[in-house]
């Protein structure tokens, strides 16, 4: 049975009325898995130990500063902090970092980290695109750090070019980072011929409109045989889904069964290479319903409906 970590919360970071990442959005990734059987279990906060594995502890000191000075603080035009928004980062950070212990101590196969704010925009030392903390680069570094993994691959699914992960993994060549996303469109980075300084860089852009089957056809001929290439202990998931067909910011054309079908065939590489372990977790995704029914293919596919 696939583990959820959440934690209520993740609610408590509040960017202004109107921003699309809103605290909404994890009450809806949730009901979307009511019915569905999973071990739930609240993660603790990342301590600055952790987090300081690639962030340095100025820029966590600098970050405590700024939430105490108003209610609603900008970091950038899209990057908020209010009162509970450190809690919260920590906690989803903590979720990734919990997902990768249980599935490497082989508590459970699957884990789905369900918290906000996401996290593949941000820097080492750089808030950006609604992000603090590199939760799924933390959650990498973990595996191999902690856990003996030898090679650990991540795929990122959101509509957005994963900047911050591929720029905090992408000197490590043991991560193999694997990105889809729309291009041209924020945040402007992502280039085919982008492929880190290792060759261990896979970034797939993708025309506006872009819709299923033209992205399983990806999947099958790029992306799978590239994940067997690699054949890695441990695949992470970014799971953003606003690139779903309804979803207000992006312009691609998925549905919620192309995210359950795309989950799938991830969770049969993992099958043959990594003894079936997956940690998935939560990136973007701003049309509540099709966060919904989005989170429910997906963690069904993960192992959710058995
Ligand atoms: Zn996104």
């Amino acid at each position: 049975m696939p583990v959820l970590l959440t934690h209520p919360d993740c609610a408590r970071h509040r960017p202004p009325k109107g921003h699309p990442e809103r605290p909404e959005r994890l009450a809806a990734a949730l009901a979307g898995l009511d019915g569905l059987s999973l071990r739930r279990e609240e993660p603790p906060e990342a301590t600055d130990e952790e987090l300081s594995v690639l962030h340095p502890r100025a820029y966590l000191a600098a970050l405590a500063l700024r939430e105490q000075e108003a209610e609603q603080v900008a970091l950038d035009p899209d990057t908020w902090l209010s009162p509970g928004s450190l809690r919260a980062a920590r906690l989803a950070a903590g979720g990734a970092l919990r997902a990768v212990d249980l599935v490497m101590a082989g508590e459970a196969s699957k884990a789905f980290v369900a918290a906000r704010p996401p996290g593949h925009h941000a820097l080492a030392a750089t808030p950006m695109g609604f992000c603090l903390f590199g939760n799924v680069a933390l959650a990498a570094r973990r595996a191999l750090d902690r856990h003996g993994a030898e090679r650990v691959a991540i795929v990122d699914f959101d509509v957005h070019h994963g900047n911050g992960t591929q720029a905090l993994v992408e000197e490590d060549p043991r991560i193999l980072f694997v990105s889809t996303h729309q291009s041209p469109f924020w945040p402007g980075t992502g280039d085919a011929d982008d492929a880190g300084p290792h060759g261990t860089v896979m970034n797939l852009p993708l025309r506006a409109g872009t819709g299923g089957a033209a992205y399983r056809k990806l999947l099958t001929d790029v992306i799978l045989p590239r994940l067997e290439e690699h054949r890695p202990d441990l695949l992470l998931i970014s799971a953003g889904f606003d690139a779903h067909v309804d979803d207000p910011l992006g312009g691609l054309a998925l549905t919620a069964g192309d995210f359950g079908w795309i989950t799938a065939r991830l969770c049969e590489v993992a099958e043959r290479h990594a003894n079936g372990r997956v940690a998935s977790v939560l990136e973007g995704g701003y049309d509540l319903q099709a966060l919904r029914d989005s989170a429910a293919a997906h963690v069904a596919a993960l192992g959710g409906a058995a």
